[in-house]
């Protein structure tokens, strides 16, 4: 079984190739034809606990790894503030999976907590001795999720780049405060777009180049290693579901997701394709609405301004995984995929056939939502069911407002969460009607008087920490920035 580009078919990886190298040569994304036809038996993964689960929903979609349940219980263990790892929570009429109980109070822990053990398994099944150093560009969250999920893991090395002064001061404080003997924290004066242009341009630079024992590799959220493991908590709620006798096996059960770059979502449709009987798979935008458009009407068009919202990690406007559902949705046609992502690049907007979109909106549906429309929802939530939620999973809750007055079924709806209200300590407090401070700390302290809601630890004890990273470069110097990182034995 061999994962092939998005958009050539000859271009065929083994999983842990795939794995290694992110994307593919052609710039598309690595993809399983036929999920369904995998031998999986989803009925009895659901009678397995979290860990378990996750080992054999891995090793289904990634084979040629060995020892899954290893690297899962390595990867995991301790790092979560429970076992279960991503709680299930009843809140009013619906259910809210808590994605944000790990490291650094964001999903994308889920993933990054394991990325490390498969990259470096896959570089020993592959034979490769060479040094891993992971770039990444990050706009906040993925950068510390990233750090937090390699740091000391032996045989990488992980560089991050932020825009300075474009991250919260809380994110600025999670990542310049990182330790461990193999992480590197780099401001770059410019915009989040500058510095992943940045990270682009080093990965082509060294495409050639001997790095001396080193390899670039990426942890972004086209790496099929990153998509895999998020496939794991939709199993998780509905085997909750069903042991609390809410639903019997086999009934339906509906998944709203706050949708950036389509990762989360797509997830949730893999596990579709697995067996698992997943209702809709609800598609929730803030005010950068072009997958709602997209979904509605089959036409995606990037060509829009670009707000800048109190959920941050959802401005976007190209969704990658987008691509792989596209993939899937045509019968696997490579070449029409090629097209539309060629027509994207060069018009910036592209159409799909009426068949796809029929397909499309046969296990989709969608909503969004603006930031006071999500203020009004933490402010509602909080006073109804003393419940807090971040300005992420408002959204979902907005958009899953909307989606359970329209249908005609009564299936469960659970709305995943997707980080703790303490990132965005600031844009909570003022939808519950408070002037937050300067000091984003401070705002913190406040948020947790005046609702009683613990502060996750990692982020409380952050004051305390020293800060170990201080460098700040020019865009023009990340090149030389990183080959004088990579030559230096000792960081
Ligand atoms: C990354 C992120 C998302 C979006 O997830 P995608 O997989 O990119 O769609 C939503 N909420 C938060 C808090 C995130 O960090």
């Amino acid at each position: 079984m061999m994962y092939q580009s998005t958009r050539d078919h000859r271009l065929a990886a083994s999983s842990t190739r795939a794995v290694l190298d992110g994307i593919a040569p052609d710039g598309g994304l690595y993809i399983l034809d036929d999920l369904s036809s995998l031998e999986f038996d989803w009925r009895s993964v659901l009678e397995e606990d979290t860990m378990e689960m996750s080992a054999r929903i891995l090793a289904a979609l990634l084979p040629d790894f060995p020892e899954m349940s290893a690297l899962v219980r390595r990867g995991y263990e301790g790092k979560f503030e429970t076992d279960e790892l991503t709680p299930l929570v009843g809140v009013g009429d619906r259910y809210v999976l808590e994605l944000f109980r790990g490291p650094t109070s964001a999903f994308k822990d889920v993933a990054l907590s394991l990325l490390p053990r498969l990259i470096t398994a896959a570089r020993d099944a592959e034979g490769m001795t060479d040094e891993i150093v992971i770039l990444t560009a990050t706009s906040g969250d993925t950068g510390k999720a990233a750090l937090e999920g390699f740091h000391d893991v032996a045989g990488t090395r992980i560089i991050v780049f932020y825009p300075h002064g474009g991250v919260s001061a809380v994110q600025q404080a999670q990542m310049t405060t990182q330790q461990g003997n193999n992480v590197c924290v780099c401001a770059v004066r410019g915009n989040f777009d500058d510095a992943q242009t940045g990270v682009k341009n080093i990965f082509a630079a060294c495409a050639d180049r001997d790095l001396n024992g080193a390899q670039l590799s990426s942890a972004n959220s086209i790496n099929i290693g990153r998509l895999a493991p998020q496939i794991v908590y939709y199993f998780k709620a509905y085997a909750d579901l069903l042991h609390s006798g809410r639903i019997k096996l086999g009934q339906p059960v509906h998944y709203v997701v706050p949708t950036g770059n389509f990762g989360d979502i797509l997830a949730g449709y893999f596990a579709k394709l697995l067996g698992l009987p997943v209702g809709k798979l609800v598609c929730a935008s803030n005010a950068n609405n072009v997958l709602t458009d997209f979904i509605e009407t089959g036409v995606y068009d990037k060509r829009r301004p670009f707000h800048k919202t109190t959920s941050p990690s959802m401005d976007i406007l190209v969704s990658s995984n987008l691509e792989r559902l596209l993939y899937l949705l045509s019968g696997c046609d490579n070449e029409y995929v090629a097209n539309l992502m060629a027509q994207l690049r060069d018009n910036g907007c592209y159409q799909v056939s009426d068949a796809l979109l029929q397909r499309l909106r046969a296990d989709f549906a969608c909503g969004c939502c603006d930031d006071a429309e999500a203020a009004e929802v933490i402010a509602q939530v909080w006073k109804e069911s003393c419940y807090l939620m971040d300005p992420h999973t408002a959204v979902a809750w907005a958009v899953s407002q909307r989606f359970m007055e329209s249908r005609s079924d009564d299936a469960p709806v659970v709305v995943l969460s997707t980080a703790s209200p303490y990132k965005f300590p600031a844009a909570v407090l003022s939808a519950l009607g408070e002037t937050p401070d300067e000091d984003e700390f401070a705002v913190m302290d406040r948020l947790h008087e005046v609702t009683g809601v613990a502060v996750p630890k990692n982020l409380a004890s952050l004051r305390e920490m020293e800060v170990r990273h201080t460098d700040v470069i020019d865009r023009e110097e990340m090149l030389e920035y990183v080959l004088r990182k990579v030559g230096e034995k000792q960081w």
